[in-house]
Formats: C-alpha cells, structure tokens, sequence
C-alpha cells in the first residue's frame, strides 16, 4: 500500500479544551492500560526510571534476575524468551553477566539471522526478472550493499531493517504496477526486527553493556505519550494528540502516519478497541474523562481513514 500522508487539520479534533493534563495522563498507567497499538499491558514510566539508576543491574546475572523478575508478566514475547534463557544459563553460569552470556550464544543467532534475512532478501532479488530496468539495477544495487553488511561479521555499521525497507520503497516509487510493488514491501517486512525474533534481539544487544542489555528487557513496555498526528506534521502536544502507547510501538512508528502504522500492525484497530474498553471502565471510576475518550476515538478515526472505528456504546450506559 502507497504510504499516505494525512494532512489533517487540528481544528477537526472535536473538543476545544485539553481533556486531561500530563500528569492525569500519565496517571493512568498506574492501571494496567494496555498499548493502543500492540495490546501489551505498560509499564509506568517512574517505575522505570527509578530502575534507571540500579546499580544491581550491571552485576552477575544471578543478582540482577530477582532484580527484573517482579517485570516479567509485562515483558514482550522475545524479552521474556531472552530473560527466560538468562535464567537458564544463569544456573550454569551464575558469576557472568548479561553481556558475557548474550557473547555465549551470539555466533549461533548471528547465523540464525543471517539465514532469514538472506533468503529475505533472496526472494526479493526474484523479482528483478519482471521490474524495469533502472528498477532493477536499482534494487540489485541495495542487495549487494546489504549483504556485504549482513555477511561481514563486523560491519562498519550494522543492519537496519527499516533504512531497508525505506530505501526499498524509494526505489519501487516510480513503478506503476502496484500489486507487485506491495508484494516485495510485505516480503521486506518478513525481516526479523529485535522485538520478534530472539536472535536478532541477542545480535543487537550483545555489542551493549549489562545493564542496558537488563534495562532493554523492560524498555519496550514503558508507557509513553504517542502523538497521534505527528509534530512534524503540526500534531499538537497535549492530550488531545496524545495516546498511551508503549515505547516499542511509539518508538518504531517515528514519523510515519497512523496508516502506516496500521499496515504494520494488522491488529491494531482491535487492540485500540482494547483500550478503549479499558479507558471506558477508568472513566466510570472517575480515574478517566469522558472528552479525552471520545476526542481519541474520533482523533484515530480521521486520521486511519476510518481503518480504527472504535465503539464507544458503554460509555453512554
Ligand atoms: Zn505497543
């Protein structure tokens, strides 16, 4: 799908008033609010960052995982597997720390990855035998480029996934034939990212030290402020622009519009429905307003085309 650009202008959002202040929005991650988009439960942020200056989390492993276990229901899927590994090897090996066990096990998930990206980016050299020729060359030239990093066990720089996918779709700009064109973007998406492969999580984090590798486990499920409409398309910095969505999701959106966002993450709409439900069920507490709820679901409705269209019945009972 072409990435739209939504140029929607802040006086459609519908209540002038700022519904709720930072501080009433962040409060709300005191209850268990799960991401908009991924669904995962979020962490609140002075949790974190009380763990921030934890001097514990750069000792051996044995010390720092009763340090991390309180943390491991809200762990996203690949961090719970590393931790869960961490506390295997950590009964072999109680005196490493994180970063000597991730150098263990690197070798083995650095050739893992390197497989599944390989034969990613040989599926996508297929279809230089039907783009036109500049195209082609174009495309042939990034693969090359790419796997003189993937292949060099100590690139200059490393991989990234989404320089990949974004210099790929400069290139298939001028195409015209859409229906391929979305077949090789969805085939580059196949690429593993740190959050859902473990062995590109223990790639990525083994050049980093103990307690980041610690903290990296938590990291992706601190509750953030995501602006719904982008800054840099003039999204304003309050809560009528704001949803709470979890720092990997915030973070690997950047700048994009909802609906790319969306094309990443198919199951958002039912995961913002999620939240919804669980905002509606704050609201009736008193712990949530009314405005802020309606003003989102509208918010996300304009600005995914109607791709989120979120049912807020209950909050009329
Ligand atoms: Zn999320």
């Amino acid at each position: 799908m072409e990435k739209k650009i939504l140029k929607i202008d802040n006086k459609s959002f519908r209540c002038k008033e700022i519904p709720l202040t930072r501080r009433e929005l962040k409060n709300l991650l005191n209850y268990r609010i799960p991401c908009l988009c991924c669904g995962m439960e979020m962490l609140h942020p002075d949790v974190y960052l009380k763990l921030l200056g934890d001097e514990r989390l750069a000792a051996s492993a044995s010390k720092v995982i009763p340090v991390l276990e309180p943390f491991e229901n809200i762990m996203h899927p690949v961090e719970k597997q590393v931790f869960n590994m961490f506390k295997s090897m950590a009964q072999k090996y109680p005196d490493k720390n994180f970063q000597q066990l991730l150098l263990m096990k690197k070798d083995v998930h650095e050739l893992a990855l390197v497989k599944i990206q390989s034969s990613i980016f040989n599926k996508i050299s297929f279809y230089r035998r039907i783009l036109p020729k500049r195209t082609a060359r174009a495309l042939r030239k990034l693969i090359i480029k790419t796997n003189d990093i993937i292949f060099d066990p100590e690139p200059h720089k490393p991989f990234s996934r989404r320089i990949f996918i974004h210099k790929l779709k400069n290139i298939l700009n001028g195409y015209e034939n859409q229906k391929i064109k979305d077949e090789i973007i969805n085939i580059s998406r196949r690429l593993p990212r740190s959050s859902d492969e473990v062995c590109a999580f223990v790639v990525k984090n083994a050049r980093k030290k103990p307690d980041i590798i610690a903290l990296n486990l938590i990291h992706p499920s601190v509750g953030t402020f995501e602006h719904l409409q982008p800054k840099c398309l003039n999204g304003k910095n309050n809560s009528l622009n704001f949803a709470l969505e979890c720092s990997y999701c915030n973070n690997s959106r950047h700048h994009y519009p909802l609906a790319v966002q969306i094309e990443e993450n198919p199951y958002m709409p039912e995961n913002a429905q999620i939240q919804i439900n669980k905002l509606i069920s704050l609201c009736k507490k008193d712990i949530c307003k009314k405005d802020y709820i309606e003003n989102l679901v509208q918010t996300l409705k304009e600005l995914s085309c109607e791709m989120i269209n979120l049912d807020i019945e209950a909050l009329k009972d």
